[in-house]
């Protein structure tokens, strides 16, 4: 069988990592997560990482070099059998057609999907996420109101840094600018499936499920 590839866009918020968790156990695919790739970068003790945080703190896009070299290791040693499935890349045009080009030199047929949420709704999901501060587990507050510490690790929950009002505006700005453009040059090719994202995750994944 031929491994299923996808790429998914959406706003900050839209649910996208809710999805990803359950797509991947059912296709068994290598999630990429370029959010979680950068939180761990961010992580070392020097000025480049540093100043990559202030950038996510501020909810800014870090340099398309930073994200393409993050991922490409991890897509390189992925088993060639094996699916995957990206997060949060790409978000330029120009990390786009680097991701396009790459996987189409490793034979893997992709399809991107955009999970389209608005900006209202994920303004409101934001407020509600919260994050474990040792293993980067999401936790939304609306599914478990009283949860203060990880399920897995045992880590406390907290916001994240840039899940503050002034990040999130630059957050959905950057979405505009910069990703609607993706969106747009993959419909062009006709590799986007748009899945309405509101409404409760059980419905979204099978709405999500019956178009692949
Ligand atoms: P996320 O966890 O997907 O919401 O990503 C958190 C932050 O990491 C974003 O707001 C950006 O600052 C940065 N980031 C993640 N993916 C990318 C990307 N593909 N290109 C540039 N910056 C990114």
């Amino acid at each position: 069988m031929k491994s299923l590839n996808i790429i998914f866009l959406g706003r900050s918020g839209s649910g996208k990592g809710t999805q990803l968790s359950l797509l991947k156990k059912i296709f068994n695919l290598v999630e990429i997560d370029t959010g979680f790739l950068l939180r761990s970068f961010i992580k070392q003790k020097n000025s480049l990482a540093k100043n990559i945080n202030l950038l996510i703190q501020k909810g800014e896009l870090v340099p398309t070099w930073l994200v393409v070299y993050l991922w490409l290791k991890k897509i390189l040693n992925a088993k060639s059998q094996k699916g995957m499935i990206f997060e949060g890349s790409p978000r330029r045009l120009s990390e786009a057609q680097i991701l396009e080009e790459c996987l189409n030199l490793m034979n893997r047929k992709f399809v991107v999907i955009y999970l389209n949420v608005s900006e209202k709704e994920v303004i409101r999901r934001l407020s509600l996420r919260r994050i474990c501060s040792q293993c980067g587990q999401e936790y939304s507050l609306e599914f478990n109101p009283d949860l203060t510490h990880c399920l897995k690790c045992g880590g406390k929950l907290i916001r994240r840094p840039d899940d503050n009002p002034k990040a999130i505006k630059n957050r959905l700005n950057y979405f505009k600018k910069d990703i609607i453009p993706v969106i747009n040059y993959f419909r062009k090719k006709k590799l986007l499936i748009e899945i309405n994202g509101e409404g409760p995750v059980k419905e979204v994944y099978q709405r999500i499920v019956k178009q692949l």
